[in-house]
């Protein structure tokens, strides 16, 4: 099988997971692929002619959608896990992060980008907060693009030693997300968002502006609200409710520690949330994670791999996660909300995919197994022997799969997956150039 989209493509016999609005798991169905999208899901055989290839063996679900990740840090994953939370806002975001170079972002950009796609993440929000100049966040376009995710950069802001950008700044959003907005507009698999501060790191008038400067450029903007207490205090979402400016071209991550009269007013405006599951779990001081009262108010979240330097970023692990603590901390009693909604794996599963493409303003493109949508598709083998015999397919993703049975993966038709296998992306390469930057970041003092 070669990387590049043939003209069709019928996947043979495959289950189905659809996630559509029905949640139509279907048993030996064909999915034609024709020019890079879903063309018929069909219950049996398609007439449509084309390549056939054998999906007898494979449990075929929506590719993931990831909401946040800070992917320019994936060369220093699993730096922090034991540390201070703190420690990472010192040495990474205020420390290493400033002495960035444009190679460093590209190197862990791809790393993060590719190893995403092996796991089964075909659209990835990379939350660029590593704006220290233009060349910086072209290597992020350059890595994302060579990865081939579907990739939205979230434009952030230069990481410096002092404070200027983060503490009450005064400073306004980068003006290169203007000259991005314009190189970036056509893009088939690219697209642009602002990462915001937003009113718990930056003065009214500029999380004004980022507002303004996103609706005028027709870009989505995600903000961290209420991850750790003192975040909250700032009462970001009703700062943003009061001005006005609340709206569902907005993504809130964490909310950990937002008021649920606030989630309220996300849920009104049609906003939607990120969760970085395994990082909230990880992270200490962190709240808990609010699903139950996000439910609550009528919210379902996306998930999202947030920093690998403290977590796993593959999106398995999410849903893994967040449904082991839901059922043992809120099925447990550990809940605010007087009757939390009971979670099922379909929902966890809807959230690392419709609710994931919600989030990123694509829900009509991708995010479920449609006639019509993009074929970003996630082929895994049932037959491998942590999840054969496959009684219930939903089950066996959500609870038992992982990176290792993903055999096939697709966005927009084109294969960068096979059998097993990279076969867009030269792994050894990815894996060199990421290297190469740990090394020169661990002489910076990460990781050390
Ligand atoms: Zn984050």
């Amino acid at each position: 099988m070669s990387g590049a989209a043939s003209a069709v493509t019928v996947l043979r016999g495959a289950t189905v997971v659809t996630m559509d609005q029905q949640r139509r798991v279907l048993r030996d169905a064909d999915v034609v692929i024709r020019e890079g999208l879903i063309a018929e899901v069909a219950e049996g055989r398609s007439t449509i002619l084309g390549e056939v290839v054998d999906a007898t063996e494979w449990i075929v679900i929506p590719g993931f959608v990831d909401t946040h990740r800070h992917t320019w840090q994936s060369a220093i994953r699993h730096t922090y896990g034991d540390a201070d939370p703190l420690s990472y806002f010192r040495e990474v975001l205020a420390g290493a992060g400033t002495h960035y170079l444009p190679e460093d972002v590209y190197a862990g950009t791809l790393l993060g980008a590719v190893s995403a796609l092996s796991a089964g993440t075909t659209t990835l929000f990379d939350w660029a907060h590593i704006q220290n100049s233009p060349a910086h966040a072209d290597a992020g376009i350059a890595a994302l693009t060579e990865a081939g995710i579907r990739g939205i950069l979230g434009h952030g802001w230069p990481l410096t030693a002092t404070g200027e950008w983060t503490d009450d700044s005064v400073l306004k959003h980068p003006r290169d997300v203007e000259r991005l907005a314009a190189t970036t507009a056509g893009s088939p698999l690219l697209q642009l968002a602002l990462a915001a501060r937003g009113p718990e790191m930056a003065s009214a008038e500029v999380w004004h502006d980022e507002i303004a400067r996103a609706r005028d450029l027709g870009i989505r903007v995600s903000v961290h609200v209420g991850a750790y207490r003192h975040n909250a205090a700032a009462r970001a979402v009703a700062q943003y409710h009061r001005a006005g400016l609340l709206g569902q071209d907005m993504t809130f991550v964490h909310c950990s520690n937002t008021s649920t009269e606030e989630l309220s007013m996300i849920a009104d405006a049609g906003a939607t949330v990120s969760l970085g599951v395994h990082c909230e779990l990880n992270a200490r001081g962190i709240g808990d994670i609010p699903l139950d009262r996000l439910l609550s108010v009528g919210i379902r979240p996306s998930l999202s791999g947030d920093t690998e330097t403290k977590c796993s970023g593959d999106m398995f692990t999410q849903m893994r996660s967040l449904f082991g603590y839901y059922r043992s901390w809120v099925g447990g009693g550990h809940s605010s909300v007087a009757e939390p909604h009971q979670l099922t794996l379909h929902d966890v599963l809807e959230f690392a995919t419709l609710q994931g493409a919600r989030a990123v303003g694509l829900d009509d493109v991708i995010g479920s197994i449609t006639p019509g949508k993009s074929a970003d598709m996630v082929c895994i083998r049932a037959t491998d022997l942590n999840l054969a015999p496959v009684s219930d397919p939903v089950a066996a993703v959500v609870l038992g799969a992982h990176e290792g049975n993903v055999d096939t993966v697709f966005v927009a038709g084109r294969r960068v997956k096979s059998g097993g296998r990279m076969v867009h992306a030269d792994t050894g390469r990815v894996v060199a150039d990421a290297r190469a930057s740990q090394s020169r970041l661990a002489a910076l003092g990460v990781g050390r």
